[in-house]
């Protein structure tokens, strides 16, 4: 018979690392994370740009940290080391590329997490897997001979281009602005103005479009684009039209609707998992927390409250 951990948490990003250290401080020992990606905080390596100041207080979400885990400003490198950190100190068994594909609740009353290669067993399971491992398309086609072009994060961008970024978050406007200091960009929203953005980038972005170093395009959608001999043509609803080297949409991510339904997790009309205050959905011991579970915006502090959530639920049930 295979063992039976005490938790197993799905996805290691702030909420699933948390969510391991939380457990273990508490005393819980027999913890199993597992991650798709190499290394852990994929959404943080991937999306976020080099040396990006990464915000404490967010999007004006809850910047307090309740539970065992702190966290400060700093930036991406600082981020990732503290994790690193944390996972070491802790000895957290994080095993890498290693992709849930679903979990069922058997008639025992253990969970059985199913991966490519390995099925595993466990009392309750966490799944702080985030919503960036698909970020969100247009809704309008991207025609496949531009895909090298058209772009969700900043890993394929040099110098010298004529950048479309798309979007009205944070990620977008530090896209923008770290792109203008080697290339000529354009930033497009679709509404009138920014209402989401932190008062830093909100007065950086102020600065750069008023000396011309970005290009604003507030109340822009676009309506389709196109390949124009290798480039991107994008035609604007309002009948303009611009040719750009590359596009770049920061437009957030969506969830794993499929993982959730082969998992029998249920959702709501928005497609979010129905969680209660505990952060337990319709499956007792199945639990979901970090950006999967927001309803009104995610960040690093909700994840990792969300964490201590969790784990303080899981010890009461063991009390
Ligand atoms: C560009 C950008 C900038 C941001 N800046 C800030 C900021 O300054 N401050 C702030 O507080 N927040 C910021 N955020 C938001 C913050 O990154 C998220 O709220 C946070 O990462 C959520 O943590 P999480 O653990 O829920 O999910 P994630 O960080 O998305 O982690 C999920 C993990 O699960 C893994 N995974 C996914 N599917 C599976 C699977 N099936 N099996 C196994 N593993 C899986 C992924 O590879 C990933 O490592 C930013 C987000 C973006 C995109």
């Amino acid at each position: 018979m295979d063992s039976v951990y005490d938790i197993a948490i799905i996805g290691g990003g702030p909420c699933g690392i948390a969510s391991a250290v939380e457990a273990k401080i508490s005393g819980i020992e027999n913890i199993l994370l597992l991650e798709k990606g190499d290394n852990h905080s994929q959404t943080i390596r991937t999306f976020y740009k080099d040396n990006k100041r990464v915000d404490k207080e967010y999007k004006g979400l809850d910047s307090q940290t309740k539970g065992r885990v702190e966290f400060e400003t700093g930036s991406k490198e600082d981020v990732l080391n503290y994790f690193d950190a944390l996972l070491d100190n802790e000895t957290i068994d994080a095993i890498f590329e290693t992709e849930v594909e679903k979990i069922v609740k058997n008639s025992d009353g253990n969970f059985e997490i199913f991966t490519a290669h390995k099925h595993y067993f466990a009392k309750n399971v966490i799944v702080a897997v985030g919503r960036m491992g698909r970020p969100n398309k247009p809704s309008y086609k991207i025609p496949p001979s531009i895909t090298q072009r058209v772009n969700f994060n900043l890993d394929k961008c040099s110098t010298g281009e004529k950048i479309l970024v798309v979007g009205g978050g944070n990620s977008a406007v530090e896209y923008a602005m770290t792109l203008s200091r080697e290339n000529i960009v354009t930033l497009s929203y679709r509404k009138g103005e920014f209402t989401r953005i932190n008062e830093i980038n909100a007065k950086n972005l102020a600065y750069d479009v008023k000396y011309g170093n970005i290009i604003l395009r507030l109340k822009t959608d676009i309506e389709s684009i196109e390949n124009e001999e290798g480039k991107v043509l994008v035609n604007y609803k309002d009948g303009r039209v611009f040719v750009y080297d590359r596009v770049i949409y920061a437009i957030g991510g969506t969830t794993p609707v499929d993982f959730l339904k082969s998992s029998d997790i249920e959702v709501d009309e928005k497609k979010i998992p129905i969680i209660d205050e505990n952060c337990e959905t319709n499956i007792k011991g199945l639990y979901v927390g970090g950006d999967l579970a927001t309803r009104s915006g995610a960040s690093i502090v909700v994840a990792l409250n969300h964490s201590n959530t969790i784990i303080e639920h899981i010890n009461s049930k063991n009390r």
